[in-house]
């Protein structure tokens, strides 16, 4: 028997007003997916990870997480079913340690975090938690300083590690490369390459050096509708991508 997916959407569309940004886009997730969603500036990409993630209500269509039809929860209810995303740190953290970030992170997930988080020195086991999850995205050497002091490669890990502090199955990222170097976006990208097989992974990202080396599987979203979803080596090969959006780009 297979497994279910992590994540099924189903005819997922959305308009405003004469727009239609997403279109009848039919995909599944599977457990411990590594896709890439891939297309031209406007296609829809964050579009279609904001109606994920609830930021946005569907016109149409269905999004399901394993079993559970979840297209008219609300945000933190898919976060509690286990679907999360990155988001930009740069203003909301600048002042915290991402020791003390992350540990806010875990304390919100356990329902902790109406305690004052200078008090979270008194809960060793988030600490743990928190230490064990900077070590394993490369972080702990910075675990003290300001995260607005760190490189922005750092920083987009730190922007993984506080997604995965709420334990997600399905985490949605996008561009976790965006604006860093190209030796440091290397390393975000192994780390997500690393992360257990229980967590499904879906990355909109536009250096398709990247895409091509890291994805399991491209999805190609043109004008709203995926045009083509398969393993990069069909992608590469596929000639009205080439078309539509590769052009001559050599990967
Ligand atoms: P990029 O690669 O440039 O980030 P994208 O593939 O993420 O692009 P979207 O940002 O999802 O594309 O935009 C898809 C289309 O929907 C665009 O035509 C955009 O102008 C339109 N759009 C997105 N959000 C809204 C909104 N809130 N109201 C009106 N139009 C919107």
């Amino acid at each position: 028997m297979t497994a279910a997916p992590a994540l099924s959407v189903a005819g997922l569309t959305v308009a405003f007003g004469g727009i239609v940004a997403v279109n009848d886009v039919t995909l599944d997730l599977p457990v411990g997916a590594r896709h890439a969603l891939i297309g031209p500036n406007g296609a829809g990409k964050t579009t279609f990870v904001n109606l994920l993630t609830g930021t946005l209500k569907p016109t149409a269509g269905t999004i399901r997480i394993g079993d559970e039809d979840v297209t008219r929860l609300d945000t933190r209810s898919r976060v509690k079913r286990g679907l999360t995303r990155t988001f930009q740190i740069n203003t909301l953290f600048a002042g915290l340690t991402p020791l003390e970030a992350v540990s806010l992170a875990i304390a919100e997930r356990d329902d902790l975090a109406g305690i004052w988080w200078r008090r979270l020195g008194g809960f060793p086991a988030v600490r743990d938690e928190a230490e064990a999850l900077l070590s394993s995205l490369r972080l702990i050497e910075h675990a003290r300083v300001p995260t607005g002091e760190l490189a922005y490669g750092k920083q987009r890990l730190l922007e993984i590690a506080l997604a995965l502090a709420a334990k997600p199955r399905i985490l949605l990222l996008d561009e976790p490369a965006a604006g860093i170097p190209a030796g440091e976006s290397r390393e975000v990208f192994e780390v997500v390459d690393a992360l257990p097989d229980d967590i499904s992974v879906l990355f909109i990202e536009h250096d398709m050096q990247l895409v091509f080396r890291f994805a399991r599987r491209i999805v190609v979203l043109t004008s709203g509708s995926v045009l083509a979803e398969g393993t990069p080596d069909e992608i590469r090969r596929n000639d009205d991508v080439r078309a539509a959006y590769l052009g001559s780009t050599h990967v």
